[in-house]
């Protein structure tokens, strides 16, 4: 049986005219003989009737619990998913449409945030059997109490993966408003490439590190159960951008496949703030032991970690700075916090063992007179912390100097 599962996101869904579209791209693949599974997000973006943060508008958040936060959020997938089928019923197809517990999906009972434990795909596979198009709705599943849960934001990709995995998908096709994953987020850097082909590792870093294109957790998902993802569009007929493994020992010999600049992509993440603590001569080490006990003790998580001597430097989010002080102000450390920082990040596999690519990163900053507070490194990104203002000048001068716009 040739199953695929495709997954389209909140504007493919949200007009008559996009899930006509939507249907075409459906039924393509259903008369290219596979059985089709299709996952949908909730209609639209905020403003737009049932896109979630019009459902979360709805209510004041601080009397209501998570449970049933997750139940009202999983509303918005549910009318997608029937709307959906609608259009396909018209057009004389068999359809089915389940929500994520009807799916099979089993979470643990994190609302709001749940992780998929497991998949009973029997139900789905019972309609694939009889010929018919299952819409699932996705971002939802149900934890052993029967509870509805929620996967977290952009967590409808991780449904469609999940699926994918499950009824041995031969590929897992992300539907979106644009032609692929590209080389800066469009809305910045205006010469933005489309990538035809990127390795697992490149857009889990890409997602992870703010491009809200795919679901981080979706890549790792795919890449531990080995699943192709394609990124597409749902208004053209692009090629779109398709995600595999690649073999690092292989990677000279494998140029033609992929692509052959040193960074692939780059990305960023708004919100940070720089903390340097320093400790005089006569103070003890013992208290920065009990700082970063108090740190792991109230789930404050922490990035760009540089401790040195007598500083220690990172990064915390903006939503955790006011506990952070107060622990700060309790142990009575010297303390600066830099806020308002963004964190770019310029990713590509091939940068393993080449040297000079910090360097060029420092320098094409430098041009533009934007202030590095802080950098870091791993095998395939360059990692650097800047005041937000500067992000568009950044991103435009690394996207430049990479030359990723040809
Ligand atoms: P969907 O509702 O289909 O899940 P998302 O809004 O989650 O769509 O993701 C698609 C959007 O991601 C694009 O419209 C684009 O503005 C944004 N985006 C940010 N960075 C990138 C990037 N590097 N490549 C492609 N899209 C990006
Ligand atoms: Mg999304």
């Amino acid at each position: 049986m040739k199953t695929i599962v495709q997954k389209f996101g909140g504007t493919s869904v949200s007009s008559k005219e996009s899930r006509n579209k939507v249907a075409d791209k459906i039924i393509k693949r259903y008369k290219e003989g596979y059985k089709v599974v299709v996952v949908v997000s909730a209609m639209g973006r905020k403003g737009d009737p049932y896109a979630t943060d019009t459902l979360l508008g709805m209510i004041n958040q601080k009397a209501i619990t998570n449970k049933e936060m997750d139940l009202l959020m999983s509303c918005g997938e549910i009318i997608s998913a029937v709307v959906l089928s609608n259009h396909l019923y018209e057009r004389g197809y068999k359809v089915e449409v389940l929500t994520g517990a009807q799916a099979g999906i089993l979470t643990n009972s994190n609302f709001g945030n749940a992780e998929i434990i497991n998949i009973d795909p029997t139900n789905i596979m019972k309609y694939l059997e009889e010929d018919t198009i299952v819409i699932v709705a996705g971002f939802q599943g149900n934890n052993e109490n029967g509870e509805i849960t929620t996967l977290g934001r952009g967590g409808s990709d991780i449904s469609a993966v999940a699926i994918g995995s499950a009824v041995d998908s031969e590929q897992v096709e992300i539907y979106t408003d644009v032609d692929g994953i590209m080389t800066a987020d469009p809305n910045i850097v205006p010469d933005a490439k489309v990538l035809k082909k990127m390795c697992y590792s490149e857009v889990y870093q890409l997602a992870e590190d703010g491009a809200k294109v795919i679901h981080p957790r979706a890549v790792e998902m795919a890449q531990q159960f080995n699943i192709p993802l394609i990124i597409k569009n749902t208004y053209s007929d692009s090629e779109g951008t398709s995600i595999e493994e690649v073999n690092v020992n292989f990677i000279n010999n494998r140029k033609e496949l992929f692509n052959e600049k040193i960074i692939t992509a780059i990305t960023y993440k708004k919100g940070r703030v720089q903390v340097i603590v320093s400790l005089n001569e006569d103070e003890d080490e013992c208290k920065i032991d009990k700082l970063m006990d108090k740190i792991t003790l109230n789930n404050i998580s922490l990035d760009l970690i540089n401790f040195l001597a007598d500083k220690k430097i990172f990064t915390i989010t903006n939503e955790d700075k006011d506990r952070l002080i107060s622990i700060l102000e309790e142990e009575d450390l010297n303390y600066e916090i830099i806020e308002d920082c963004c964190k770019i990040s310029a990713i590509g596999y091939k940068m393993r063992g080449v040297p000079g690519v910090m360097a060029r990163i420092v320098k094409a900053l430098s041009r533009e007179n934007i202030k590095i507070l802080q950098t870091s490194d791993s095998h395939n990104t360059i990692w650097c912390l800047i005041k937000e203002e500067d992000t568009d000048k950044a991103l435009g001068a690394l996207h430049k100097e990479f030359r990723l716009f040809e």
